[in-house]
C-alpha cells in the first residue's frame, strides 16, 4: 500500500506540475546538497540568434551561410534552428548536402560540391586536428568574452576519396605539422585537409528565472553546478552572471554522466536537471534525475522526476515541498 503522506504528496507535487515517477526521489530531494543544471534550454532560453559572421579570405558571409545551412539542415539543434533563420533572412540560396552526420556533442557534417562540411565548436575543431586562422580565434575571443557561443565551418577536400592514404605533397601543403594524426578522435576523416573558413557567434538569453533559482537553492544550503557541452568561456560567463558555485564546460555527451559520479564520490547526494537527449545519461546516474519543460523524450524516460512547466523555479518547489512533507512524517 502508497504510505498516506506519500500519496498526498504526489497528487500535491502533480498540481504543481511535478510528474513523479519514482516516489523515493520525491522523498531522497529533502537530502540533496547538489543540484547541476544543464545550461542551454534549462538555464538559458536556449532560443539562439546568430550575431555575428567572420569569415576568411575571399569567402563571404553569405557563402559561409549557404554551405553551413546546407550542412545544418538535417539538425534540430537550436545553433541549426539559427543558421537555418538567418540564411533564410538574408535569402542566401542554400547548397544542397548529402550524407548528414551527426558529431556529438561536437557539431555536424555533410557533403557539399564533393566536400566534406562540418559546422561545431572548439571540440570538433580538436577533433578535426585543425586550428582556426588568427583572424578567426580573435572574433572568437571577442564573442567568448560576450558570453556568445562560437561554432566553425571547416571545409575537408578530400584528395581522391579513393586513396588509403594521403600522399606527403597533399600532406606538405599545409604550413605546420600535424601532430600525431593517430590521436585523431572518431568525428575526424582521416587523410584530409581541413581548413576553417568561417566562424559564427550565437548569442543566448539566461533566464530571468534563472537568477532566483540559485539564490532560493543556496538559501536552502544547496550547491549549485552547470555541465554543458558549450565552451569554458560561454559556461563561465553564464555561471558568474548567475553565481554558480561548479562549472563543468566542454563535456562530451558520453561524458556528462562521470561528472555526477564524481561529485558523487566526494559523499554528495545529486540532481541532475535537463532537458536534452545529451542529459539522459546524467539524468540516470544522479540521485535525482529532473527533466524539465518541453524535454525530449530521452530525458523524460530517464528522469525520476518531470518538471511539466518548464519553469526552473520548480526544482525549488520541489525540494521544499520534500522537506515539508518529511517533517510531516515524524
Ligand atoms: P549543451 O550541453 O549545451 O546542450 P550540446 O551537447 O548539444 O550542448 O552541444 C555541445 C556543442 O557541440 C555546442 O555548443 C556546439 O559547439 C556543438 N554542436 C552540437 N550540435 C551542433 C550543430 N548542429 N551545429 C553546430 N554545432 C553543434
Ligand atoms: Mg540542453
Amino acid at each position: 500500500a502508497i504510505p498516506l503522506v506519500v500519496a498526498i504528496n504526489t497528487s500535491l507535487a502533480a498540481r504543481n506540475g511535478m510528474l513523479i515517477r519514482d516516489r523515493i526521489a520525491m522523498e531522497r530531494a529533502r537530502n540533496l546538497d547538489t543540484i547541476v543544471f544543464d545550461k542551454t534550454g534549462t538555464l538559458t532560453k536556449g532560443e539562439q540568434g546568430v550575431v555575428g559572421i567572420e569569415t576568411v579570405g575571399t569567402v563571404s558571409e553569405n557563402d559561409a551561410l549557404a554551405l553551413a545551412a546546407a550542412v545544418e539542415s538535417d539538425s534540430e539543434h537550436m545553433i541549426a534552428q539559427a543558421i537555418r533563420e538567418v540564411a533564410d533572412e538574408r535569402d542566401v540560396s542554400v547548397d544542397a548536402a548529402t550524407d548528414f552526420e551527426a558529431l556529438k556533442g561536437r557539431g555536424v557534417r555533410a557533403t557539399v560540391d564533393s566536400d566534406a562540411i562540418s559546422v561545431g565548436g572548439p571540440n570538433l575543431l580538436s577533433a578535426l586536428d585543425v586550428e582556426a586562422p588568427s583572424e578567426l580565434t580573435a572574433f572568437a575571443e571577442r564573442a567568448g568574452d560576450n558570453a556568445q557561443t562560437v561554432v566553425y565551418l571547416v571545409r575537408e577536400d578530400i584528395p581522391g576519396r579513393s586513396e588509403e592514404e594521403p600522399n606527403a605533397t597533399q600532406r606538405a601543403t599545409n604550413e605546420e605539422e600535424r601532430s600525431e594524426p593517430a590521436s585523431r578522435t572518431s568525428g575526424a576523416a582521416a587523410g584530409t585537409e581541413a581548413t576553417v573558413i568561417a566562424a559564427f557567434a550565437l548569442a543566448d538569453v539566461i533566464r530571468e528565472e534563472s537568477y532566483q533559482v540559485v539564490d532560493a537553492l543556496h538559501e536552502l544550503g544547496i550547491e549549485v553546478a552547470m555541465l554543458t557541452g558549450d565552451s569554458e568561456d560561454v559556461a563561465t560567463a553564464v555561471a558568474d552572471d548567475l553565481g554558480i558555485d561548479t562549472v563543468f564546460a566542454e563535456v562530451l555527451p558520453e561524458d556528462k554522466d562521470g561528472n555526477i559520479t564524481a561529485l558523487q564520490e566526494q559523499g554528495r547526494s545529486v540532481a541532475m536537471v535537463g532537458d536534452g537527449v545529451n542529459d539522459a545519461p546524467a539524468l540516470t546516474r544522479a540521485d535525482i534525475g529532473i527533466a524539465i519543460g518541453s524535454g525530449t523524450d530521452v530525458a523524460v524516460q530517464s528522469a525520476d522526476i518531470i518538471l511539466v512547466q518548464n519553469n526552473p523555479m520548480d526544482v525549488v518547489r520541489l525540494v521544499k515541498l520534500s522537506k515539508a512533507s518529511y517533517r510531516k512524517m515524524q
